[in-house]
């Protein structure tokens, strides 16, 4: 029997990230200061973000040197493993070859970390003594929470209110760390406070999240504010997760015919695609890469590209992103870091390029997704996982209706001990499908700022 798990040494981690947009055939559109609508420059964004951090988002250098404190982190971890999905391959009767890059050995349970910890490392550098933030699910919150552990710093974490109820554990997590968790909305914020006032029972969304961390770290001189997704030193982060697949896979002695990830923000699914990508704009391959979201929340499938603020208060630059309307509240569904009305710009730029391909996936199919993935290859995915689980699922049963044998390679973003309570509701039959909300998004995007 041939191998089923592939691993690197540590001394393997990549000692530099990988940055696609220099090699793109047409320049990423420019950040646009909300106010003026002129393109922003470097200065506009200290406020928020140190400057290294600030040059990695503009840089148009194909790779950016990962420094030695962060990679000894990231040997925690890192590199993690690739696994074949023998079980799964043939629990489904499919020829296709099926593998998955394995992000929940982190030690808060998805890729995350992979960028918190050069956050919190160029924050610490610069002198920042406290880090804001908002999270969805907990996952991010959790690996800042972790990151800021390890470098010495202060984290304040505002919560989407409806995984606040739903996932107490995480909060725990992130407070075992030393944050600070507050449920968003709250009434904390100037932002937080119009929400209330409008909707006392708002179930909060990421947008409402950013504008209250971004609003405390705008107040105060010594906080700054980290993003778990979306912009492009984020993503660029995450490619620690394509490159080394790329190695593992020349292990394995395989070469991926179809990609697929996941998209919320679109850190993981970037992290894992855009060395593919690079690899396909070089000629040297031709991936077929695909982008699953949840139904709930289609951005990329049925969002519009155009400019639009990254939170609801209307904080932040304006971007060019697929988006539902930065007023957008998404459906309560349980893959809470799928949960945001935007779209990563260079995702978005890259879609409308043709460079990869976007789907949505309805709730029930993905929880049936990842229980089919349980049961084969042991490990329950976290419920954002489970879309590109049921992307790759679906690749391979085409393959199977087919009669070839393609090679698949997905992320497996994280794992979901910390999301038990949404099996429970999935076996208990509460979870339901939504349909995508036509009206509600007509009406956030009808508020879309001119530009
Ligand atoms: C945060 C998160 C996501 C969504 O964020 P991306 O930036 O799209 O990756 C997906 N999966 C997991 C496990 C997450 O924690």
């Amino acid at each position: 029997m041939d191998s089923v798990k592939f691993l690197l040494p540590e001394d393997r981690i990549p000692k530099a990230w990988y940055n696609v947009v220099p090699s793109l055939p047409a320049p990423l559109p420019p950040v646009l200061h909300p106010g003026t609508k002129q393109p922003v420059g470097p200065a506009d964004l200290e406020p928020l973000f140190p400057m290294a951090l600030i040059l990695q988002e503009v840089s148009t250098e194909p790779w950016i040197e990962i420094p030695e404190p962060v990679r000894d982190v990231y040997r925690q971890w890192r590199p993690s493993p690739l696994y074949r999905a023998r079980r799964l391959e043939h629990a489904l009767g499919t020829p296709a070859r099926i593998y998955y890059k394995y992000e929940g050995v982190s030690p808060a349970g998805s890729h995350k970390p992979n960028t918190a910890v050069p956050q919190a490392y160029y924050n610490k550098v610069e002198g920042t003594k406290r880090l804001a933030t908002e999270t969805g699910a907990g996952q991010w919150g959790s690996s800042l929470a972790m990151a800021c552990a390890f470098f010495g710093m202060e984290c304040k974490v505002y919560m989407v209110r409806v995984s606040y109820n739903q996932k107490p554990y995480r909060r725990a997590l992130m407070e075992t760390f030393g944050a600070s968790v507050t449920a968003s909305p709250s009434s904390e914020t100037d932002s937080g406070r119009a929400i209330l006032a409008q909707h006392p029972d708002s179930t909060g969304s990421l947008g409402i999240a950013i504008s209250e961390a971004v609003e405390v770290a705008a107040k105060d001189a010594s906080t700054k504010y980290a993003l778990g997704s979306v912009l492009n030193h984020v993503l660029l982060h995450q490619t620690v997760i394509g490159l080394e697949s790329l190695e593992q896979l020349e292990m394995a002695g395989d070469y991926p015919d179809v990609l697929v990830g996941c998209t919320g923000g679109g850190s993981n699914f970037a992290g894992i695609a855009t060395p593919f990508i690079g690899r396909n704009l070089e000629g040297k391959a031709k991936t077929r890469v695909v982008a699953v979201e949840p139904a709930a929340c289609p951005s990329l499938t049925r969002g519009k590209f155009a400019y639009d603020f990254g939170d609801t208060s209307h904080l932040t630059p304006l971007v060019k992103m697929h988006t539902l309307g930065s007023t957008f509240v998404p459906p309560g569904i349980h893959a809470g870091g799928l949960r945001y009305h935007g779209m990563a710009p260079l995702v978005s730029h890259m879609l409308d390029l043709g460079l990869f391909e976007a789907r949505a996936v309805q709730q029930l199919d993905a929880f049936a997704a990842g229980v089919q993935f349980a049961r084969a290859e042991g490990i329950v995915p976290a419920p954002e996982a489970n879309h590109a689980v049921a992307g790759a699922i679906a690749e391979a049963l085409q393959c199977k209706e087919e009669g070839v044998s393609r090679s698949i390679l997905f992320n497996l973003c994280g794992h979901g001990h910390f999301d038990m309570q949404s099996y429970i509701d999935y076996a208990a039959g509460k979870l339901q499908n939504y349909d995508y909300p036509a009206e509600e998004i007509a009406a956030a995007l009808a508020g879309l700022p001119q530009v």
